[in-house]
């Protein structure tokens, strides 16, 4: 069985701690890697390794960083099918989501590429007589990165891109269930002419976490997955005295007013639910019709679904692929049966699909549930899968509040023609994210990501601008250049009048 090890200081480091998990082809149910997982003191040796290239690294000029930005843009963009087809053997999801993953993350690379403009400070003349005051942010120094099965390769490339462009160095954790693309990116940053040791890999589980939120030299930590453990990083990681970002899961709504476009909203519900197995943290996880919209658009969803082409991710005619394992696969489909004994109708059973009866694939066919309430479990869980529920409000005001009333708040969309409902509802509704009649509104690189409550756990959003934040800290400095010769003794507090 091939395995799959860390990367440490420029060089593949196979496991020693002799703790090894398995990876999977989703499509075949195969497994086909073992991955290993490190113990305290591979992660020790991980930071060895980046605390050591620190200093020469946090020294570069800003050109030369931006130099290596650009190169990585160029490698990722010319290497992307590499990428994506590791990923796609691994996670599962279709080529061509796969492919429009890695483009995404090339878009913070992009972003990071501008680190010389980005990381300009502030200056004030003459702040007092012959008194100068300037700003500058400077990296923190050792970080990490600890990301979900996801999205592989966009998620890590989401921390990294910043944090390495603002002089820090880099340690990723990756998921490992698929452990593969973290290996893929590392070899590229190096072709890139990143210097050894700036970006690392630690593979592993519960046990390499917590080496790197109990690590003193890791200054910052970044976490990307599910709320419990979302929530556990950001308590310990604080707790050890590290600056953290823990993002976590989400329940994204839809919400349908009467004058929306009927086709229009079935297509993007279609979209946004099914894409990538429902496996995004954006994916679309409930529809809310107001009045009597709902009718009209469950049938429009139903009549597209048994067009979608459930398949292997490498299939060029795949539309969607399989789920990451079958623990997974089966969880997801469990709420099927608990939706039904709770009340809900069974709209579309994904587990009548031939995929889903014969392969050894993780597959389930797209699922659909009318009249989920928010008691259902299927409504209180991030089921995260392809089971899209659909629940019905009265009024608008009624759909808002079932939206405010969530735990969650990452991302939210209204579909409506109406340009005054839109605005009404951007003021008022309580998520970081949020689309008008688009159903993913996962921000662009040159602003931040970040969802509300329980979807993220620390005041940091990810990338663009809070991004850089995040990995600098600011000094402000305050000189003068005084002539000697009018030098005196004053005891008083400094004065600027
Ligand atoms: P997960 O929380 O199970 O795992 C995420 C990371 O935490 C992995 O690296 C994993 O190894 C580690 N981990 C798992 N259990 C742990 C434990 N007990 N102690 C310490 N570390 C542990 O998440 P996942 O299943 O890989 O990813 C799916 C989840 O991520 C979903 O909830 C999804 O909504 C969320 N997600 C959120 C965003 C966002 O931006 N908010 C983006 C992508 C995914």
């Amino acid at each position: 069985m091939e395995r799959i090890g860390h990367y440490i200081g420029g060089k593949h480091v196979p496991g020693e701690s002799g703790r090894r998990g398995p990876v999977y082809d989703p499509s075949t149910g195969q497994q086909t890697h073992e991955v290993d997982f490190a113990d305290t003191a591979e992660l020790g040796q991980a930071v060895d390794a980046a605390r050591e290239a620190l200093p020469a690294w946090r020294a570069t000029s800003l050109s030369k960083r931006a130099e290596i930005m650009f190169r990585i843009r160029e490698l990722l963009d010319e290497r992307k099918t590499d990428v994506a087809t590791v990923l796609t053997s691994q996670h599962g999801k279709v080529l061509s989501d796969a492919m429009g993953e890695v483009q995404r993350g090339l878009e913070n690379v992009e972003y990071a590429t501008a680190i010389p403009h980005l990381l300009k400070g502030g200056f004030s003349e003459q702040v007092s007589t012959g008194v100068d005051v300037f700003e500058i942010r400077q990296p923190l120094g050792v970080v990490a990165g600890i990301t979900p099965f996801n999205f592989p390769a966009m998620v890590p490339i989401w921390m990294c891109a910043n944090a390495m462009a603002c002089g820090n160095t880099f340690i990723l954790k990756p998921s490992e269930k698929d452990p593969g693309a973290a290996l893929v990116l590392a070899e590229l940053f190096a072709d890139a002419g990143l210097p050894d040791g700036v970006f690392n890999v630690v593979q592993g589980d519960k046990v390499a976490v917590d080496a790197i939120l109990e690590h003193p030299d890791i200054r910052a930590v970044s976490f990307v997955g599910s709320t419990p453990i979302a929530r556990y990083i950001y308590t310990n990681g604080t707790a050890n005295g590290k600056r953290v970002q823990a993002l976590g899961g989400a329940k994204n709504h839809m919400i349908v007013l009467p004058d929306a476009d009927v086709d229009m909203v079935a297509d993007a519900a279609v979209s946004a639910g099914y894409g990538s197995a429902g496996e995004r943290c954006m994916a679309i996880s409930v529809l809310t019709g107001v009045g009597k919209v709902a009718d009209t658009v469950i049938d429009a969803i139903a009549d597209r679904l048994p067009k979608i082409k459930v398949g292997p991710g490498l299939d060029p005619e795949s539309e969607m692929g399989p789920l990451i394992t079958r623990e997974h696969r089966d969880k997801v489909a469990s709420y099927l049966d608990s939706g039904s004994a709770q009340g809900a109708r069974i709209v579309a059973d994904g587990r009548e699909h031939q995929l889903y009866k014969d392969s050894p694939g993780f597959f389930l066919a797209p699922s659909l549930m009318d009249n989920v309430t928010p008691e259902m479990d299927a409504y209180k869980d991030e089921i995260f899968g392809p089971v899209l529920s659909v629940t019905r409000a009265e009024t608008y005001d009624q759909a808002v509040d079932l939206v405010n009333r969530n735990p969650y708040g990452n991302g939210v969309a209204l579909f409506t023609r109406d340009g005054g409902a839109a605005r009404r509802f951007t003021f008022e509704v309580e998520a970081g994210m949020v689309g008008i009649n688009v159903p993913i509104p996962v921000p662009v690189a040159y602003y931040s990501f970040g969802g509300w409550k329980n979807s993220l756990f620390g005041d940091a959003h990810m990338y663009g601008p809070e991004g850089i934040r995040f990995y600098t800290r600011g000094k402000v400095v305050t000189q003068r250049w005084p002539d000697p010769a009018k030098s005196t003794v004053d005891l008083g507090f400094p004065r600027t009048r």
